[in-house]
């Protein structure tokens, strides 16, 4: 082993070789709400609760000013960043009219501006709610010079699995939205989750090879976890859901890095995480453990196989 060798090909490194400096992640929430959590029929995704995946800004009642000025004393006091990512990230972006989207996303860049080199833009959303004229916006972004990267919900390419967690698509729509992105100077990060119930184990590694055959740039991994007010806390109230050990969790991550690419981008090996919204597992809160024990499985010989 050469033990200077990068592991896997971490989203801070290339950003820092891209700008020569670190660049920080603003993240945002701008209250978009999500169409299939707004409305008792569909119910949303099991594992998401009211704070749709995000900070729970909006709820706060925290404008995108607030917001953007708290992102932006973290980058530039805790970590001396002076370029920033911003980071829309709650809900499913797209739920809003493009014009609100376009006019939320231009005054968020202005106001962290004032502060900081915007050099990017994520936006996040679900298979099913990437519209061209949406694309559409995000090469103009990309035209005036931006990074742009589309953050998608994919979770598993697994339909089983896709019904199980309700995600209310199907692995088709996936398909076909990455599709129309492929011509595109748009670069997508696909998020899969480890842990659905009844999936095997090689499950996370079948889906990131999947994503990275149709065009992905990065990946950001998660282990399902139960959040206070899901339907995922009553499935593990009743006992129905048994969520991942730790060791099982960073093996399965680990796996699915060496069987991809050593170009993809890994933007993130675990879950945030925190009381009071977290039930289980504990494991999640101690993110720097779960980061050293996916690295160790890394180098290990005997994973693959698992
Ligand atoms: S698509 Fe996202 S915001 Fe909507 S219910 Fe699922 S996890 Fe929540």
């Amino acid at each position: 082993m050469f033990p200077n060798l990068p592991l896997y090909c971490k989203w801070s490194t290339v950003l820092k070789e891209k700008y020569g400096e670190r660049v920080q992640k603003i993240s945002l929430d701008i209250g978009a709400g999500c169409p299939h959590r707004d409305g008792l029929e569909k119910g949303g995704c099991i594992f998401c609760d009211a704070r749709g995946g995000g900070s729970g800004a909006w709820l706060e009642s925290l404008g995108l000013d607030e917001q953007i000025s708290r992102g932006v004393r973290v980058a530039l006091y805790r970590y001396h960043a002076h370029k920033t990512i911003l980071y829309f990230q709650s809900y499913t972006s797209t739920n809003l009219p493009l014009p609100l989207l376009r006019e939320r996303v231009h005054n968020a860049i202005e106001i962290a501006g004032k502060r900081t080199e915007v050099v990017g833009l994520a936006l996040g959303t679900r298979p099913d709610m990437v519209p061209d004229e949406f694309l559409g916006f995000l090469v103009d972004l990309s035209d005036k010079g931006y990074e742009v990267w589309l953050e998608l919900g994919v979770q598993t390419i697994n339909e089983e699995g896709l019904n199980w967690l309700n995600r209310g698509h199907t692995l088709s729509c996936v398909e076909d939205t990455l599709e129309r992105i492929s011509s595109l100077p748009i670069s997508t990060c696909a998020h899969l989750m480890s842990g659905i119930k009844n999936e095997s184990r090689e499950q996370l590694s079948l889906s990131a090879q999947w994503l990275v055959e149709r065009g992905i740039a990065a990946l950001k991994f998660h282990p399902l976890h139960i959040l206070r007010g899901t339907r995922l806390e009553q499935f593990f109230l009743d006992g129905s859901y048994i969520p991942l050990q730790l060791d099982e969790y960073a093996r399965r991550v680990a796996c699915a890095i060496k069987a991809i690419p050593s170009s993809v981008i890994i933007q993130r090996l675990t879950a945030d995480a925190r009381y009071p919204w977290l039930v289980a597992p504990d494991w999640i809160l101690k993110k720097n453990l779960v980061i050293r024990q996916i690295e160790m499985d890394l180098v290990r010989d005997d994973l693959l196989g698992i």
